[in-house]
């Protein structure tokens, strides 16, 4: 038995003719479809080569070829590995020499400027599939093979998947991903978010990433539901498919961005059961928008690369605007003491550790990292910082890493930045530390505005609210926060771009 195969494919099993994905172009893809083409897939890699433990990485963009490639790679016993469209060959040199896959499959157009790269990394086969998911030496290989490939045997702890991090606060990590890992969090989140066979989830997101490839497929999978298969995330075809759909999944600027339309209204998302977001922080400013425009109320999850998901606001019951809600079953949180390890009490400030069948095996090829940051017991320190409340709500204050220690006292940034984001004419802010002769490191906040805010206003604001060595000692003013593809602002960046603000 394949573990992850066969949990993937139950909920249709009976009925294969059931939709799975509605292309761009509109053509239907049912579960029938779906599988037979994984299973050519899983045996075009087996003949390429493959045997069970490999990896298999990718670099292409998002078609139903793609999602059929992740699952034929499952289904033959591999493990998959997508990388990131926007790596250049050198970033992609870094993933590839670390993670020695047997097969890349790669966008025709860039086969040669990666060629180099996979002789490097040893690679034995490249194939190639177009961005449209239509040709390619990939779909050629698929289409010389028999239907009915049965499966590669994997057992729960067996590897499915190496995802890399999103390298926000240094080098992108590979989070080793279990059968059961996956399988388990896409169960407890189809349950939770009470999906079903009559779901139709609009995917926009880029499926390189957890939240669009196991957050969002997976769950349609073990739902039976179907979804729409966008290429990317356009205002306009989802402002049309709210009639249609019922579910949609978004990082924090889908929801940013839709706002900004006039054709959202109540009456435009009658047919929608759910908005959820997640993968960056959500402002509670566009929570409340949404609310108003739209008359629903904004699901927030909190994930990563390494756990899944671990906790999200509830389906029925409060969905508490600036909170990423509580421990999803079976997934359990507390707050630890940032020196000593010790469980703190409610209301408590410390890291997040987390435990539960969600959580990965460790880092590839990272045994003295995974053996800081995965304890034999299970739990996985987590690298944010959060409070839990009395009613068991997980509030995020921000990472570890941008926690900032000015003249010797701890600055949380999302507490700076709360104040400073409810400033008349404030859009959003970032704030960071940068070195300090005196002070170890300065408290900058870095604004966006649209009206006139100036310092001095921002300066008296954070001075009402705020200790002194927490009010922003300068402010910036620039157009846009830098922000990657998920939407998540990148402080490190910001961090070198001001790091001698004070020489
Ligand atoms: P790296 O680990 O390489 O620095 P990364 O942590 O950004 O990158 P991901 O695994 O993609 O890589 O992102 C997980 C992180 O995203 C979480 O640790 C958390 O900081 C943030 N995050 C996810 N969901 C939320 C949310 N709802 N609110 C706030 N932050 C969130
Ligand atoms: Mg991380």
């Amino acid at each position: 038995l394949n573990y992850l195969a066969n949990q993937l494919s139950n909920a249709s099993e009976n009925d294969k003719s059931r939709v799975f994905a509605v292309l761009p172009d509109n053509t239907e893809i049912n579960y029938g479809d779906l599988f037979e083409n994984a299973e050519k897939v899983a045996a075009a890699l087996v003949a390429s080569g493959l045997q069970p433990g490999d990896r298999v990485a990718a670099q292409v963009e998002k078609s139903i070829t793609t999602i059929q490639l992740y699952l034929g790679c499952v289904i033959a016993g591999g493990v998959f590995l997508p990388l990131n469209t926007d790596y250049t060959p050198p970033e992609v040199e870094y993933f590839l020499v670390d993670a020695s896959p047997t097969i890349f499959v790669c966008t025709p157009e860039k086969e040669g400027a990666l060629k180099p790269v996979t002789i490097k990394a040893n690679v034995t086969t490249v194939l190639t599939l177009s961005p449209d998911g239509k040709q390619g030496s990939l779909v050629d290989a698929c289409a010389a093979q028999q239907t009915g490939f049965e499966a590669i045997p994997r057992t729960a702890d067996d590897l499915a998947a190496i995802l890399y991090t999103s390298g926000t606060t240094g080098r992108s990590k590979g989070a080793m991903l279990t059968h059961k890992a996956l399988a388990s969090n896409a169960h407890t989140l189809a349950k939770v978010w009470h999906f079903s066979e009559s779901d139709r989830l609009i995917h926009a997101l880029p499926i390189f990433h957890i939240h669009g490839l196991f957050v969002a497929i997976n769950v349609t999978l073990s739902a039976g539901s179907s979804l729409f298969l966008l290429p990317k995330f356009d205002i306009d075809t989802i402002l049309k498919l709210f009639s249609d759909a019922t579910v949609l999944m978004g990082v924090p600027t889908f929801y940013v961005r839709l706002l900004k339309s006039q054709a959202l209204t109540h009456d435009a998302v009658q047919n929608m059961r759910l908005f959820i977001s997640g993968s960056a922080p959500l402002l509670s400013e566009t929570h409340a928008q949404w609310l108003d425009k739209t008359g629903h109320a904004i699901l927030e999850r909190y994930g990563m690369t390494e756990t899944n998901m671990n906790t999200s606001n509830p389906y029925v019951g409060e969905r508490r605007p600036g909170t990423v809600g509580k421990p999803l079953p079976d997934v359990e949180v507390k707050i630890t003491h940032p020196d000593t390890g010790e469980t703190l009490p409610i209301d408590g400030i410390g890291h997040i550790q987390v435990r539960g069948p969600n959580v990965f095996c460790g880092y590839w090829k990272m045994p003295k990292k995974t053996a800081e940051e995965l304890s034999p017991d299970g739990w996985f320190l987590t690298g944010d910082i959060g409070v839990l409340d009395a009613s068991g709500y997980l509030s995020i204050v921000g990472r570890s890493k941008d926690l900032i220690i000015s003249g010797g006292y701890n600055v949380y940034p999302k507490e700076v930045e709360l104040i400073i984001d409810d400033i008349n004419g404030v859009v959003e802010s970032a704030v960071i530390g940068v070195p300090h002769p005196d002070f170890g490191e300065a408290v900058v906040a870095v604004v966006i505005t649209k009206d006139d805010v100036n310092e001095e206003k921002i300066k008296s604001i954070t001075k009402q609210n705020l200790a002194g060595y927490k009010q922003p000692k300068k402010v910036i003013f620039i157009d846009e926060l830098p922000r990657n593809t998920m939407g998540k602002v990148q402080k490190l960046a910001l961090r070198e771009r001001f790091d001698d603000l004070y020489p």
